[in-house]
């Protein structure tokens, strides 16, 4: 069960991936997780973010070079390890470990990877919902958590908590998405999933992150940094303080005590500028009777750039309202009516063909309010 306790967020300098191992043995001697006593003989599952495929430098998915120093402190520890994803629901999952460099690092250390889509899945209701997590994953002692610090299109931010929504199997996510597409309910749905899982202690991989259009088409950001707590959100919320965005701007943040008021250690970290897109998050902070005046008038939605499309369909296999269609179109044509903002088809497309588009009056109300 999750502890009652707030618990600390530590930060430790890394200039780049060169010095990640030695930045990683930093940050668990100063920080105390992971020591040896607390690992030894545990089944631990260690989750990086493979989201898609993409090769380390473009920042989608957890490098290979912070994966590795994990796995082996693990192991020295005498950790029973695997490692553990499910990527987004229309990726190849061999593309994705080839690409990421990740499948590598696994054959390298002797570590298995689980596919959670393979795993099994155990259901769960919890604060009013209902979903099905990787077996692998809820049987699991220990959780080690290894997010790739980005900007995001849905929640403005990605990390600990969102990354832990992968342990949700390959096509229940969309699944998910369609039925509980407002922001401030999905949040409140990754708060529930992390209720039910195992303990865990989350890495974040901030030595380059991402902002812009994330989580998959923004650009490459050094930050310099790697993070560590066995709180999610408030290790979320201390990135928050150090990225200068605000932690109710982000939707499952928005309620969290230990988010808000994050206990920060270590080496003090600012990063001046961090680019987040105008996403759904918007629609979580306009007020609710401007909601209720402006119904119908507010939503994001995704646009599409025929320059780059290259008409591969994975959008449209991605969406779970079944919102998009290609028939022989030069760009995907979407169905206003029965798309529900949820960014999923954005978060696929390899071409970064898909931006999500705020309304103009969301647009508006955001002018008139400081949501940074
Ligand atoms: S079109 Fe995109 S944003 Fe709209 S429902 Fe489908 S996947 Fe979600
Ligand atoms: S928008 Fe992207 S995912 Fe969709 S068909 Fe075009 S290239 Fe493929």
């Amino acid at each position: 069960m999750p502890a009652e306790s707030p618990s600390p967020v530590w930060f430790t300098r890394c200039a780049d991936y060169g010095a990640a191992a030695s930045a990683l043995d930093r940050l668990l001697a100063e920080s105390g997780l992971l020591a040896a006593d607390a690992v030894r003989g545990k089944r631990v599952l260690v989750k990086p973010n493979l989201l898609t495929d993409r090769t380390p430098d473009e920042a989608v998915t957890t490098h290979p070079d912070v994966l590795r120093p994990v796995l082996r402190h693990l192991k020295a520890a005498g950790a029973d390890v695997s490692v553990g994803d499910s990527p987004a629901s229309t990726a190849n999952l061999r593309s994705v470990l080839s690409k990421s460099g990740l499948g590598a690092v696994c054959e390298e250390e002797g570590v298995p990877f689980v596919p959670f889509e393979r795993a099994g899945v155990q259901n769960f209701t919890e604060g009013g919902f209902s979903f099905s997590l990787a077996k692998s994953v809820v049987e699991a002692n220990l959780v080690v958590n290894i997010p790739k610090v980005k900007s995001h299109s849905l929640t403005k931010l990605t990390a600990a908590v969102k990354n832990l929504y992968g342990a949700v199997p390959g096509y229940s996510k969309t699944t998910l998405h369609r039925l509980y597409p407002k922001p401030a309910v999905f949040g409140r749905l990754l708060k529930a999933i992390w209720k039910v899982l195992p303990p865990s202690v989350s890495i974040a991989d901030g030595i380059v992150g991402m902002e812009g259009q994330g989580p998959a088409n923004g650009r490459p950001i050094r930050l310099g940094f790697l993070a560590a707590s066995a709180d999610p959100f408030a290790l979320d919320g201390a990135l928050c303080r150090t990225l200068h965005i605000r932690p109710d701007s982000v939707p499952y943040l928005k309620d969290e005590a230990s988010a808000r008021a994050p206990d920060i250690r270590g080496d003090a970290i600012d990063v001046p500028s961090f680019a987040t897109p105008l996403g759904a998050h918007l629609l979580a902070l306009v007020p609710a009777w401007f909601a209720r005046l402006a119904a119908g008038l507010l939503w994001v939605r995704p646009a599409f750039d025929a320059a780059r499309c290259v008409t591969c369909g994975q959008c449209v296999r991605a969406c779970p309202a079944q919102a998009l269609a290609l028939e022989g179109r030069a760009i995907p044509q979407l169905n206003k009516k029965t798309c529900i903002g949820c960014a999923c088809c954005h978060e696929v497309c390899p071409k970064g063909a898909i931006r999500m588009k705020p309304s103009a009056i969301l647009r508006l109300s955001h002018a008139f309010k400081d949501l940074k």
